[in-house]
C-alpha cells in the first residue's frame, strides 16, 4: 500500500489542472472545465498534447499549429505539483497520509498562486478545504474533532480581530477576509493549538518573500500590499507534514 509512484505520476496532471484553474477562475470563465486550447490560435489540444511535461518537451513549449509559446507558468505548475508530491514521498508518507499530503499541497498551491496573482482567495476553495479538514478529523481522528472545530472558529475570529485592530491603527486593510477563511481551514486541519505556530511561520515566510522582492529591486513601503496567502499556505502545509510525520 505504498502508492508513492501513483503520487509522483499524478503530480504533473494535478499541476496541469491547477494551471488551468488559476487562469480561468478569476475570469469566472464558463468553460472552467472545458477543453484546453492554444491561447494564441484557439487550436483545441488533442489528448496527446495534454500529457503534462512530456508534451511540453516534445513540442518544445510551442503550439503544434501556430507555433505560439505555451505559457511557461504551465510548465512551472506541473513541476511544482510534482515537487509537492515528491516531498511527502521522500519523507516516507504512505497510504491515506500520503494522499492527504498531496491533495492538501495541491489545493494550497492553487490558493497561493491565485492570491499572488490576484490578491484573491476564493471561498469556493477555502470553504471546502475547511469542511474537508473537519471531515478528515471525523473519519481519521475523531478524538481530535473538538480541537479542530475550535481551530476553525479561532482561526477565523483571530485573524478578523487582528485585521480590525490593524485597520483601527493604520486606517486601511492589512489582511483580507480570504486570509481569515484560509486560517480557519488551517485550524480545521491542524487544531487550534497549531495556530500560533502557523501564524509565526507564515509571518517569517512573508518577511522572507518581501526580502527577496527587495533584493530583486521592488521598492517596498508600508503601503505595499503583499499577499499573505502564499506565506500562510506554505506554513499550513509545512506544519501538516510535521504533525503527520511518519514514525
Ligand atoms: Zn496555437
Amino acid at each position: 500500500m505504498a502508492g508513492w509512484w501513483i503520487a509522483i505520476l499524478a503530480g504533473p496532471f494535478a499541476g496541469s489542472t491547477i494551471s488551468v484553474l488559476v487562469r480561468r477562475m478569476p475570469r469566472e470563465s464558463p468553460q472552467l472545465w472545458g477543453r484546453s486550447a492554444c491561447e494564441h490560435c484557439g487550436h483545441v489540444l488533442r489528448p496527446w498534447e495534454m500529457v503534462p511535461l512530456l508534451s511540453y518537451a516534445v513540442q518544445r513549449g510551442r503550439c503544434t499549429r501556430c507555433g505560439g509559446r505555451i505559457a511557461p507558468a504551465h510548465l512551472a505548475a506541473e513541476l511544482a505539483a510534482t515537487a509537492i508530491a515528491a516531498v511527502p514521498v521522500a519523507l516516507g508518507f504512505e497510504g491515506v497520509d500520503l494522499a492527504l499530503a498531496c491533495a492538501l499541497g495541491w489545493v494550497l498551491l492553487t490558493l497561493a498562486w491565485l492570491d499572488w496573482d490576484h490578491f484573491w482567495l476564493p471561498d469556493t476553495l477555502t470553504l471546502p478545504l475547511l469542511l474537508a479538514g473537519l471531515a478528515a478529523a471525523w473519519w481519521l481522528a475523531p478524538w481530535d474533532i473538538t480541537d479542530r472545530a475550535l481551530g476553525a472558529i479561532a482561526g477565523y475570529a483571530g485573524l478578523q480581530a487582528l485585521n480590525r485592530a490593524y485597520r483601527a491603527l493604520r486606517h486601511r486593510d492589512g489582511l483580507g477576509a480570504g486570509d481569515a477563511k484560509l486560517l480557519a481551514a488551517t485550524g480545521a486541519w491542524l487544531g487550534w493549538q497549531a495556530l500560533p505556530g502557523v501564524l509565526l511561520a507564515a509571518a517569517l515566510i512573508g518577511l522572507g518573500i518581501a526580502g527577496v522582492q527587495r533584493l530583486r529591486g521592488t521598492a517596498l513601503t508600508a503601503a505595499t500590499a503583499l499577499p499573505f496567502g502564499p506565506a500562510l499556505a506554505a506554513a499550513f502545509w509545512a506544519l501538516f507534514l510535521v504533525q503527520n510525520w511518519p514514525d
